[in-house]
Formats: structure tokens, sequence, C-alpha cells
């Protein structure tokens, strides 16, 4: 939908299209209506990833936002500035968008892959520490 101040929360730093508002437990996040990236607020990812459905809020299909990955030249929506491209400290095929200011932006399907894969990292640590619990 094309972005109109009185509607939408916010433009889209990808597409320019707008965002709406939507929320999950508390945690208050935008999405685009057009190509379904999301926008997180300080730490509003971290809060979101640590909710057990918070990944609902990602509907977007994973190869729509691999199609806009490419484009990695975004502007912060708050305040105009180039935003830094940041990846992932654990996971890091993932690659977002940052502005050290205001927050930060994940294509469609990124946010599912950030919490998921957590998971199975944790998951994979576990595996391994019940196997040095056995080990001889
Ligand atoms: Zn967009
Ligand atoms: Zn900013």
């Amino acid at each position: 939908m094309e972005y109109d101040a009185g509607t939408h929360s916010l433009k889209c730093p990808k597409c320019q299209h707008g965002m709406e508002e939507v929320t999950h437990e508390g945690v208050a996040i935008d999405r685009c209506t057009h190509c379904k990236g999301m926008w997180f607020d300080g730490d509003e990812a971290h809060r979101l990833k640590d909710l057990k459905d918070g990944h609902l809020l990602d509907i977007g299909d994973p190869k729509d936002g691999w199609k806009w990955d490419s484009h990695a030249d975004i502007k912060c929506p708050h305040c105009g500035k180039q935003m830094e491209k940041a990846s992932d400290s654990k996971q890091k095929h993932i690659w977002y968008e940052v502005c050290p200011d205001h927050g930060m932006f994940m294509d469609a399907g990124e946010f599912k892959d950030f919490k998921f894969e957590s998971l199975l990292d944790r998951f994979r640590s576990l595996i391994k520490g019940n196997r040095a619990n056995i080990a001889p």
C-alpha cells in the first residue's frame, strides 16, 4: 500500500510503502504492508524473540524477503541516516540493517530465522552437553 502519513505508522525504508503497527503480547513493531519487512525500535527484536509465538508477526514469505535483501542501502525511517549492515553475532548468515539511534530492520522471514535458528542452536548445545555427560 502506498505510504500515507495518516494511515501508516512508518514508511518502509526498503520499498517505500506504508508500514502498519502490529502488536504481540505488548511488543509493538512496524510491518510493511508491501514487502512485509519488519522494523524494530530499540531492543524490540530481542523482546519479541523471547515470546513463544513472536514469530507469528513475521508473515512474509522468505522468498520475497530474499528478493529485497539485495536492497542493502536503506535509510533509517526515523532520522534518514544511512543504516549499517550488521549480522547477528551468533548467526552470521542473518543480515539486517541497523540505525544505532533508532532500531533495526529485518526482511520478511528473517525474524523467524533469527528466532528459530537460535532455538536449534540451543538444542544442539544441549545435545552436546548431554553427550559430554554420558561420555566415559
Ligand atoms: Zn516494504
Ligand atoms: Zn535513525
